[in-house]
C-alpha cells in the first residue's frame, strides 16, 4: 500500500488514538469518492496495520446556506454509488441525511467513541473548516485531516499570489515530487479487513441511515427535506459513476478540441467536469491520468521551466496543456487563496489597485440597474446575459466564457461594487451545482480584479477593472444557437 506525503496530512486535535478503539473511521465530507483519495488510502492504510474494520461515515447536513433540492439530489446519487461499492467490499458505509437542522448532532461524537482514529477530509472553504475544527475539538480521539483536494497540498506554498502567472512560475519549480506518489485508484483493492458488525449501542435507531428511496434521491424524499425548493435538481448526475463517464467522454470526444473551441459558447468543449470536482466525486488526479494516458505521459517530460509560461511546459499537445493549466493552476491557485486567507469571500480581499479603481467610480451612474430578484428572473434587457441567467437556473452551470460576461455585468448593473460582489455569490452559490467551491470565489472575485491587472481605458463604473460587453461577446463568437437553446419560451 503507497504512503501519502506528509504535507498532505494534519492532526486537528492532540487526542491520542484509542488503543481498544473497534474500527478506524473515515468521515467523508469533501472527498466523496471510492477511489483516488488519500483520505480513505490513509484509513485503510492504518485499519490494515491495527487489523481493525473500516467504517466511512458519508453526512449531509441540512439548513446549511443555498442547501436546495439541486445540490441533494447529486450528492444523494453519489451516497448511492458509495453503498454499492462499498458493501461489495464489505466496508461498513453510513450514509446520513439530515431529516432537520442538527438532527445529526452527536453522531459522529457517539461513532468517534468506539473509533481507534477518525481520519477526515481537509477543505479549504465553506462552513467545511470550521465543522472540522469544531467537531476535532468535542472528540476525545486522535482526528487527522487528509488532504486529497488537489495536485498540490493546498497547505504547501506559504504565500498566496496576485496573478496565475505567479502561481505558475511557483508550480514550475515545486510541482514535480507530487508526482511521484499518486492516491491509489481502489485503495481497497486487495485489502482484507475485518467486518465491522456491531455500531455502538443506539447509533442506527438515533440517527436511522438513509433509505435507498433517499439514496435516489426521490422526489417524494426530497420533499421531506426542509431545502430551499425553487432550486430543483439538474439533469446532470451526481457520484463517481456519472462523473467517470463524462471524464472518459470528454478526454475521448473532446479534449482534441478544447484549445480551438473551448470559448464559444453554442460549443461543447469544454470537460464539464466542475460539478464532480466540486463534490470530490472525481479527483484531478483522475482526471489528469485519464489526460496524459493518451500520450503515455510521464512527470519526466515536463519542461524545467520556470518563466511561468504555460505553452511548451507539460509537452502535450495545444488542447491538453490548455486543459491542464485551467485544471491545476487555476484551480489549486483558487484553493491557495481560500487556505490562506480568512477573508476569502469578503470584499477587502480584493487587491489594492482593484478596490482603489472601484472606490474612484462607485458613484458614477449607472445605466442599468437591476434588483436581484431582477437578475435571478432574467429580466433584464441584455437576451445574451438572461439567456445565461436561465442557463444557470435550469442546467446549474454557465458556459465558462459567458460566465464571465454574466459576472462583469453584474457589476455593471448594480448600485455599488459591494452589492454586485454580494449579488454573485449569492446567484452563483445558490444556483450553481459547482457552486460554493474554491472556484466560486475565484472566479466571482476576478470579476473585480483578483488576479488580474489594470486595464486602459479607464470606463464608468469599472475604471482599470477589465470590461467585458455582450456586443463584442456577439463579434467573437456565433452567439445565436446559445440564444436560441436558452430562450425565455423554452
Ligand atoms: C463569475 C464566475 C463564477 C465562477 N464560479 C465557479 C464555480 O462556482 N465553480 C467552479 O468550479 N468554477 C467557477 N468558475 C470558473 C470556471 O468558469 C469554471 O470552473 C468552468 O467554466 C467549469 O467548466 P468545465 O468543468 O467545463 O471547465 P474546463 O474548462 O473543462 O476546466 C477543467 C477544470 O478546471 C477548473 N477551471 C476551469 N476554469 C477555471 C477558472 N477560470 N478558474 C478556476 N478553475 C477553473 C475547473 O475545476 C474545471 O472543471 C467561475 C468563473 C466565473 C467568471
Amino acid at each position: 500500500m503507497s504512503s501519502i506525503q506528509a504535507p498532505r496530512l494534519r492532526s486537528v486535535n492532540d487526542r491520542p488514538e484509542q488503543k481498544d478503539g473497534a474500527f478506524v473511521l473515515y468521515w467523508m465530507t469533501a472527498a466523496r469518492r471510492p477511489g483516488w483519495n488519500f483520505a480513505l488510502q490513509r484509513a485503510v492504510r492504518v485499519a490494515e496495520r491495527k487489523e481493525l474494520p473500516l467504517v466511512v461515515l458519508e453526512g449531509l447536513r441540512a439548513g446549511y446556506r443555498w442547501a436546495s433540492p439541486r445540490h441533494h439530489a447529486f450528492v444523494l446519487q453519489g451516497m448511492r454509488d458509495h453503498a454499492e461499492h462499498f458493501a461489495a467490499r464489505g466496508v461498513r458505509y453510513l450514509p446520513y441525511v439530515e431529516p432537520a437542522p442538527g438532527a445529526g448532532r452527536g453522531l459522529l461524537a457517539a461513532l468517534a467513541k468506539r473509533a481507534a482514529l477518525v481520519v477526515a477530509d481537509d477543505w479549504p472553504c465553506f462552513f467545511l473548516p470550521r465543522m472540522l475544527t469544531r467537531a476535532a475539538a468535542e472528540l476525545d480521539v486522535r482526528v487527522e485531516a487528509v488532504d486529497a483536494a488537489g495536485i498540490v497540498p493546498f497547505r504547501v506554498p506559504e504565500t498566496t499570489f496576485p496573478t496565475a502567472y505567479a502561481f505558475r512560475r511557483w508550480l514550475q519549480k515545486h510541482l514535480r515530487p507530487y508526482f511521484d506518489e499518486p492516491p491509489l485508484a481502489d485503495p481497497l483493492d486487495g485489502v482484507r479487513l475485518p467486518r465491522a458488525d456491531a455500531l455502538p449501542r443506539g447509533v442506527e435507531s438515533r440517527w436511522p441511515l438513509a433509505s435507498p428511496a433517499l439514496l435516489a434521491a426521490e422526489p417524494a424524499e426530497l420533499a421531506r427535506l426542509p431545502l430551499d425548493r425553487a432550486v430543483a435538481p439538474v439533469a446532470r448526475e451526481g457520484g463517481f459513476v456519472a462523473g467517470r463517464r463524462a471524464l472518459a467522454d470528454f478526454v475521448r470526444r473532446r479534449l482534441p478540441r478544447y484549445a480551438e473551441e473551448r470559448s464559444e459558447p453554442a460549443g461543447d468543449a469544454s470537460s464539464g467536469l466542475s460539478p464532480w470536482l466540486h463534490y470530490g466525486h472525481v479527483s484531478v488526479h483522475e482526471v489528469l491520468a485519464a489526460v496524459t494516458a493518451r500520450e503515455r505521459w510521464t512527470p519526466q517530460r515536463l519542461a524545467s521551466t520556470t518563466a511561468g509560461k504555460k505553452e511548451g511546459w507539460w509537452n502535450l499537445d495545444a488542447s491538453a496543456e490548455a486543459f491542464l493549466d485551467e485544471l491545476v493552476t487555476w484551480r489549486e491557485l483558487g484553493f491557495n487563496f481560500c487556505a490562506r486567507r480568512p477573508d476569502y469571500d469578503r470584499y477587502e480581499s480584493l487587491p489594492d489597485w482593484a478596490r482603489a479603481t472601484l472606490d474612484l467610480h462607485a458613484q458614477d451612474p449607472r445605466e442599468h440597474r437591476y434588483t436581484r430578484d431582477e437578475l435571478e428572473s432574467s429580466a433584464t434587457h441584455d437576451p445574451l446575459w438572461n439567456a445565461a441567467q436561465r442557463q444557470l437556473a435550469r442546467e446549474g452551470i454557465i458556459h465558462n466564457y459567458l460566465r464571465m460576461l454574466w459576472g462583469k455585468k453584474v457589476l455593471e448593473w448594480s448600485p455599488s461594487p459591494q452589492a454586485a460582489l454580494e449579488t454573485l455569490i449569492e446567484l452563483n452559490n445558490r444556483w450553481a451545482i459547482d457552486g460554493r467551491d474554491p472556484n466560486s470565489y475565484s472566479g466571482i472575485f476576478w470579476v473585480f480584479g483578483r488576479y488580474d491587472r489594470p486595464w486602459a481605458p479607464e470606463r464608468k463604473v469599472f475604471g482599470s477593472i477589465r470590461y467585458m460587453s455582450s456586443q463584442n461577446t456577439a463579434r467573437k463568437f456565433d452567439v445565436e444557437p446559445y440564444l436560441e437553446r436558452y430562450g425565455p419560451s423554452t
